[in-house]
């Protein structure tokens, strides 16, 4: 296997002159060289051919070269393998440092003209392991893997995943953190992303008022991720770049919005610098429409990380990172226009984002109006959102709202509470809303195709995760190979998969692993 090795953060950046694996505080440095640990016996379960093939590597697939180094079992020769220091606010409060705890870069290469850093996820401890192994087990493993891709194929920047493998060995884990441990299988994966860089890399050095890496590293990300506004002096090539960095998030959390997909855990180390979803823990995919849902049982209180708080959290996280680039800006006026910007932005972008999924071309007062209230009509009874917009363009203008009403039936759970005031708010809205179609220039099959791209039909739906987990679990692996092929392809219609195509089934409802994750992976 030819690999052709570009690394450059581990070139370009301080490493921890100290190589002994560990845990401890680094200080003015980057990273930490680690080896990941070997597996007993590594074995394949998926490999995403389309990401294979993204690295040159899809004629190395099979081969035990393959096999051995996205599982740990070998290092790729003249690489030298470590993980990111980074701290990180959790939860709203600064935890101090943080790091990759259990992922581990191998190199950074360059294939088909671009690059890509590797990176293992769950080959065992580092010096930012804190009190934890180090491991993933499978459930988690599969999810990360499976929801990577599914979001890639969606439009949704993310990073990816290469392959999923079973480690071999066993790794505890108190699943519901109720004092019930058990042994799981454990995995790796093979994340793969032009850069890993969080927030949170930036943050530690802020903390520790290590201005010189901060600027390091700052440096380092525009050379190499933002080549056109290297040449800027001074302050004005970080504010260049933090308005970036602000930009590349608010894309990515309205496609959020967009397919519905809640992260679950929106802490600063788990947001990248890219503005790529990164760290798929506890995330879930709404189903009833409810923007006050969170899939995480650690944050069921207080539900900050639920589906309508993302965008103002991805504001909360960039003002702590503005506050870390602050020591290489020394003011604050431009950092805080960017901020405010990112508000108004977001505005216009979620209503165009929103008019398009409505089918409506033209946006006026009416149109805002009408993405108000089909958010409050979506709540009043269990309306499952991924159905509801995918039916919607069936509407025909010359449809009466009667008519149009029995096309997005699929979408209501009790079809019993319909009844009464439900179906009257419902009414009023189709009312509202042929009345702004009739005015649209696109011809009803033209709206429908064009709706159809921003509306997928098939989502990773929690209970299908759980499905191909299961499964797995009893050494079944079907279930993940037709759920990765299905994910491809989310805005087709594929008839032959029509049964994902469905309203989570009743046993979903309260099931763990399907309404409910904890952090445990
Ligand atoms: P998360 O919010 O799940 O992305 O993780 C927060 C921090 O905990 C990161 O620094 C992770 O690297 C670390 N972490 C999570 N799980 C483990 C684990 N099993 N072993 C070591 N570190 C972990
Ligand atoms: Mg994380």
């Amino acid at each position: 296997m030819k690999l052709n090795i570009q690394d450059t953060f581990n070139k370009e950046l301080p490493a921890d002159p100290n190589k002994n694996n560990i845990r401890r505080k680094v200080f003015e440095a980057c990273y930490s060289y680690v080896t990941p640990r070997i597996p007993s016996n590594p074995k394949l379960i998926h490999v995403a051919d389309e990401v294979a093939e993204l690295l040159e590597l899809e004629r190395e697939t099979n081969t035990d070269e393959f096999l051995h180094m996205f599982t740990g079992k070998s290092v790729y020769p003249k690489t030298s393998p470590y993980a990111m220091c980074y701290g990180g606010h959790q939860f709203g409060h600064w935890a101090g440092q943080l790091g990759d705890g259990r992922a581990i870069n191998l190199a950074e290469i360059k294939a088909n003209g671009q690059r890509w850093a590797l990176q293992l996820k769950g080959a065992g401890a580092t010096p930012y392991s804190r009190t934890a192994d180090g491991l993933a087990v499978l459930r988690s493993s599969i999810r990360e893997h499976l929801c990577s891709e599914a979001m890639h194929y969606l439009g949704v920047p993310t990073t990816r995943s290469l392959s999923l493998a079973l480690t071999g060995d066993e790794v505890l884990r108190d699943m519901l953190y109720d004092g019930n441990q058990a042994y799981e299988k454990g995995a790796v994966v093979c994340r793969v992303a032009p850069s890993f860089v969080r927030f949170g890399n930036f943050q530690i050095f802020a903390a520790r008022k290590d201005h010189k890496n901060l600027k390091n590293l700052a440096d380092y990300t525009i050379r190499n991720y933002h080549k056109d506004i290297n040449a800027l002096d001074g302050k004005e090539k970080y504010i260049a770049f933090f308005q970036k960095v602000v930009d590349a998030s608010l894309d990515m959390v309205i496609h959020w919005q967009r397919v519905g997909f809640v992260h679950g855990v929106m802490n600063t180390d788990n947001m990248s610098i890219l503005g790529l979803t990164i760290d798929y823990g506890p995330y879930g995919w709404l189903e009833g429409y409810d923007p006050n849902w969170t899939p995480n049982t650690t944050d069921r209180e207080h539900h900050r990380y639920a589906f309508g708080n993302q965008p103002g959290i991805v504001l909360w996280n960039l003002v702590q990172l503005a506050n870390a680039l602050y020591p290489l800006i020394e003011e604050a006026k431009p950092l805080e226009a960017i901020l405010d910007g990112y508000q108004t932005n977001f505005d216009q972008k979620y209503v165009e984002m929103m008019a398009q999924k409505l089918g409506l071309a033209e946006i006026n007062k009416d149109v805002e109006q009408l993405i108000e209230d089909v958010e409050q009509n979506l709540q009043l009874t269990e309306t499952d959102m991924t159905i509801f917009y995918r039916e919607l363009p069936r509407v025909q203008k010359k449809n009466t709202p009667q008519e149009a009403f029995q096309k997005i039936h699929k979408a209501f759970y009790k079809p019993l509470e319909l009844a009464g005031s439900v179906t009257d708010a419902w009414t009023t809205w189709l009312t509202k809303y042929l009345k702004l179609l009739q005015t649209e220039t696109d011809r009803d099959e033209t709206r429908k195709f064009k709706m159809y791209e921003v509306n997928p039909k098939f989502v990773l739906r929690n209970y299908m995760a759980q499905l191909a987990i299961d499964a797995a679990n009893k050494g079944n692996y079907e279930i993940i190979n037709e759920l990765y092929e299905v994910l491809k392809r989310p805005y087709n219609e594929q008839p032959e998969y029509e049964k994902w195509y469905a309203k989570r089934p009743e046993w979903a409802r309260h099931k763990v692993g399907c309404s409910m994750l904890s952090c445990s992976s």
